[in-house]
C-alpha cells in the first residue's frame, strides 16, 4: 500500500560539507554552547517574519494557524528541549534540502573561519545556525508542516545521515516547526527554567514574536476522594495524595501541577514604540542594558527613516568618553551600534554603521531591508548599509546640536567628544559644515565661556577679512602672543586654537559660512587695511629695507627673507611662517610625536619669515646704527638676540639654548657693568659695546670689583 509506504523512514546524507561541520561542532570543545538557543529561536523568527510577509497578500495561509509565536518546552523527564514556532513551515523537500543535502557556501567558510580563531556564536553569520542545535544535543527532530504540504519528521543523530518521514503520530502543528532536541547528559541545565529566561532575556529579548516557555504551575486543591481517584485515573493532571480527613465528607488536599506559558519578552522592543509613548526610565534602561555603562545617557534620539528604505533606531550620546578612546595601535572593537534586521539581532559592533570619529555613540538600528544571514564581509559592500549609515551621521549631528541648546550639558558634551568633532571635520568633508557649528574655542572676546563659530561671526565688523586664529600649547601661551598684538589695536577677534587635533582640523576646514579662516601666524596677514594704512606700510618697507637686507644676510637660512610687518603694535619682530606650511604650532606637535614614535625622529621644519616693526625702538635703534656702519658687530649679535627672542615668543622652540644662554650671559653682565657704572636703564640695550671675549673679561672684572 501506498499509505504504508510514505511512513517509512527516507534515509539521506548529509553533504560532505555538513558532515564536516558537524563532526567539528561535535567533537570540538565550544565554551559558547548557549548561542544554540539563540539561533533556533532567530530561525523561527525567520519562519514567522515569511508566514508574515506572505499574509500580506494572503491573510487566509494563516487559517492553519492564526497564532504566531514561538514556544519553548523543557521537559525533564525526558530529557528533551522543544522549539516550536508557527511560521511557514517546511515541505517534505525543504526538509531535505535545507537541513542537510544543499550544499551551502556559508558552510566551508564558517569552518575556515573557526579554524582561524572565530568564535562558535557567529555560526548564524554563515547561514548554518541550524547545526548549532549539536552543540548541546546528541539527537535532533524536526516535525514540520507546510500549508503545501503534509507535515514530515526530519531526524537525525549526526554521524552523515539523516531521515524524512511522514509525521503520522507526532502531535499535529496546525503549521510550523517543531524542532526537539534531545539533550546531552552533561546539557540538563538547559531545561532549567532559569537558564532558559536568562538566555531569551539575554539574546533574544528584542524578537519581534511572542517568546513563550512552558512552565510548571503547582497549585493545591481540595477535593473529595472520588473526584481524587477519577483525576488520578485520568492521569492528568498529576496528583499527589495529602492525607487529610476533614469535615463530614471525607475530602483530600491535592497538589496540582499544571502547564503555563510564559511570555519571556513581554516588551515590545523600545524602537519600535512611539518615541513619545517611551519614558526617560525606560530608556535609561535600554541604555544601561546596551551599554553596561552605570550612568545615564547625556542626549538620545529615537527615530524611524521610510520611503525607499526602511528602519529604526536609537541612539544614545554617553556622559563620557572611553578612557582608550584614541589609543592608537591596534583596533578596538567598540560596543557602539547593534545591527537589527527586522528585530532580529545580527551583530554587535557593526563598524560599518558609524565613521570612526562618531564611534562613541551607542544605539541600535533595526533594518527592514538587510537580509537576514547578511555576514561581515557583505557588509562592506552593501549599499543599504552605506544609506543608514549616512542617516545615522546625520541624527548623530542633529543630536549634538539638540545637545548644544542647553550650555551646561553642552560644555560637557565637548568637554568629553570635541576630538571627535575635530577628528570628523578633518575626515568627513560630507558634514564638515555642519560639523563646524558645534565647534567651540575661547578667543581674546570670549572670556571664561568659550564661542561658537556663529557667535564670533556674529561679532565680525564689515572690514574684517575673516575670521582670524592662532595655534598654540595653552591658551596663556598664545593670548598675549605678539601675532595678535595689531589684529587687537583693531578690534577683531581671535580665536585661541591649543588643542593639536585643531591644527589637522582647521587645515581641512578653511572656511565657515563663507568667512576665510586666517591664521595670525602666517606669512602674508590679510588685515583689511586702509588706504591710509596701506600707504604707511608701503613707506615702513622703504624705509626698513636695508636693515631687512642686513638681517636676511645675517641670519641666513634660518630665516626665508625678512620684512617689514603689518601684524606688530609692541613687540619688535616675530617669526611668521609660510601660507600652506607647518605653524609653529605644527612643528611643536610634530616634534613630539616623532620623539614619541622614534621610529622616525625625522620631521619638516617649517619655513620662517622674520617680520620686524620699525615703530619698535629697539628695531628703529638697530636701523640706524646699522646705517652707519653695515660691519657693526653688535648689530650682529643683537640680531642673533632677537631672531632667538622671536622663536620663544612666536611659538617655535630654540635649536640651540646654551647658544641663546650664553648671548644672554653676556647682556647680564654688561647690564651689571652698565649699572655700575651708573648709566643703567632698559635704553642702554641701544648702545650695547660689541660683545667680543676680552671684552667679556673686563665685564667679569667689574663684576668681581663691585662684589
Ligand atoms: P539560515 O537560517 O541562516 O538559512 P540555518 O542552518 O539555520 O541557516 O537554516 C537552514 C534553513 O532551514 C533555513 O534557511 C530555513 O529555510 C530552514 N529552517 C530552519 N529552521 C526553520 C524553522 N524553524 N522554520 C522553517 N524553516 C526553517
Amino acid at each position: 500500500m501506498a499509505d504504508a509506504q510514505e511512513h517509512v523512514a527516507e534515509t539521506f546524507a548529509f553533504s560532505a560539507d555538513i558532515s564536516q561541520l558537524l563532526s567539528l561542532i561535535i567533537n570540538t570543545f565550544y565554551s559558547n554552547k548557549e548561542i544554540f538557543l539563540r539561533e533556533l529561536i532567530s530561525n523561527s523568527s525567520d519562519a514567522l517574519d515569511k508566514i508574515r510577509y506572505q499574509s500580506l497578500t494572503d491573510p487566509s495561509v494563516l487559517d492553519s494557524e492564526p497564532a504566531l509565536e514561538i514556544r519553548i518546552i523543557p521537559d525533564k523527564a525526558n530529557n528533551t528541549l522543544t522549539i516550536e514556532d508557527t511560521g511557514i513551515g517546511m515541505t517534505k523537500a525543504d526538509l531535505v534540502n535545507n537541513l542537510g543535502t544543499i550544499a551551502k557556501s556559508g558552510t566551508k567558510a564558517f569552518m575556515e573561519a573557526l579554524q582561524a580563531g572565530a568564535d562558535i556564536s557567529m555560526i548564524g553569520q554563515f547561514g548554518v545556525g541550524f547545526y548549532s542545535a549539536y552543540l548541546v544535543a546528541d539527537k535532533v527532530t524536526v516535525a514540520s508542516k507546510h500549508n503545501d504540504d503534509e507535515q514530515y519528521v526530519w531526524e537525525s543523530a549526526a554521524g552523515g545521515s539523516f531521515t524524512v518521514t511522514a509525521d503520522t503520530s507526532g502531535k499535529p502543528l496546525g503549521r510550523g516547526t517543531r524542532i526537539t532536541l534531545f539533550m546531552k547528559e552533561d546539557m540538563t541545565e538547559f531545561l532549567e527554567e532559569r537558564r532558559i529566561k536568562d538566555l531569551v532575556k539575554k539574546h533574544s529579548e528584542f524578537i519581534g514574536f511572542p517568546v513563550k516557555l512552558s512552565v510548571e504551575k503547582t497549585s493545591e486543591k481540595e477535593v473529595t476522594d472520588d473526584e481524587a481517584e477519577e483525576e488520578a485515573d485520568e492521569d492528568k493532571p498529576k496528583v499527589e495524595d495529602v492525607e487529610e480527613e476533614s469535615k463530614e465528607k471525607k475530602t483530600k488536599k491535592i497538589k496540582e501541577v499544571t502547564h503555563e506559558w510564559e511570555h519571556l519578552n513581554q516588551q515590545k522592543p523600545i524602537w519600535m514604540r512611539k518615541p513619545d509613548e517611551v519614558t526617560h526610565d525606560e530608556y535609561v534602561a535600554f541604555y544601561k542594558s546596551l551599554t553596561n555603562d552605570w550612568e545615564d545617557y547625556a542626549a538620545v534620539k529615537h527615530f524611524s527613516v521610510e520611503g525607499q528604505l526602511e528602519f529604526r533606531s536609537v541612539l544614545f550620546v554617553p556622559k563620557r568618553a572611553p578612557f582608550d578612546m584614541f589609543e592608537g595601535g591596534t583596533k578596538k572593537k567598540y560596543n557602539n551600534i547593534k545591527l537589527y534586521v527586522r528585530r532580529v539581532f545580527i551583530m554587535d559592533n557593526c563598524e560599518e554603521l558609524m565613521p570612526e570619529y562618531l564611534q562613541f555613540v551607542k544605539g541600535v538600528v533595526d533594518s527592514e531591508d538587510l537580509p537576514l544571514n547578511i555576514s561581515r564581509e557583505s557588509l562592506q559592500q552593501n549599499k543599504i548599509l552605506r544609506v543608514i549609515r549616512k542617516n545615522l551621521v546625520k541624527k548623530s549631528i542633529e543630536l549634538f546640536n539638540e545637545l548644544a541648546e542647553d550650555a551646561e550639558k553642552y560644555k560637557k558634551f565637548y568637554e568629553s567628544f570635541a576630538k571627535n568633532i575635530k577628528l570628523g571635520i578633518h575626515e568627513d568633508s560630507t558634514n564638515r559644515a555642519k560639523l563646524a557649528k558645534l565647534l567651540r574655542f575661547y578667543s581674546t572676546k570670549s572670556g571664561e565661556e568659550m564661542t561658537s563659530l556663529d557667535d564670533y561671526v556674529s561679532r565680525m565688523g564689515e572690514a574684517q577679512a575673516g575670521i582670524y586664529y592662532v595655534t598654540g600649547e595653552s591658551k596663556k601661551a598664545v593670548e598675549n602672543s605678539p601675532f595678535l598684538e595689531k589684529l587687537k589695536k583693531k578690534g577683531y577677534e581671535v580665536l585661541f586654537m591649543v588643542d593639536p587635533i585643531d591644527e589637522y582640523a582647521v587645515q581641512q576646514l578653511k572656511e565657515y559660512e563663507g568667512k576665510k579662516l586666517i591664521c595670525a601666524t602666517k606669512e602674508g596677514l590679510a588685515l583689511g587695511e586702509s588706504e591710509d594704512e596701506k600707504k604707511t606700510l608701503e613707506e615702513m618697507k622703504a624705509k626698513g629695507e636695508a636693515l631687512c637686507k642686513l638681517m636676511k644676510e645675517v641670519l641666513d637660512d634660518k630665516v626665508d627673507k625678512v620684512v617689514v610687518s603689518n601684524r606688530l603694535a609692541d613687540s619688535p619682530c616675530v617669526l611668521v611662517t609660510g601660507e600652506y606650511g607647518w605653524s609653529a604650532n605644527m612643528e611643536r606637535i610634530m616634534k613630539a610625536q616623532a620623539l614619541r614614535d622614534s621610529s622616525s625622529a625625522s620631521y619638516m621644519t617649517s619655513k620662517k619669515s622674520m617680520e620686524i616693526n620699525l615703530a619698535n625702538p629697539i628695531i628703529a635703534a638697530l636701523r640706524e646704527k646699522a646705517e652707519a656702519d653695515q660691519g657693526d658687530k653688535t648689530v650682529k649679535d643683537l640680531i642673533w638676540l632677537l631672531y632667538d627672542t622671536s622663536l620663544l615668543t612666536s611659538g617655535f622652540s630654540l635649536d640651540e639654548p646654551t647658544t641663546f644662554a650664553g648671548r644672554i650671559h653676556r647682556l647680564i653682565k654688561l647690564g651689571l657693568s652698565i649699572d655700575d657704572d651708573d648709566e643703567g636703564g632698559e635704553e642702554a640695550d641701544e648702545e650695547l659695546p660689541p660683545l667680543e671675549g676680552g671684552e667679556m673679561d673686563e665685564g667679569e672684572s667689574t663684576m668681581e670689583q663691585v662684589d
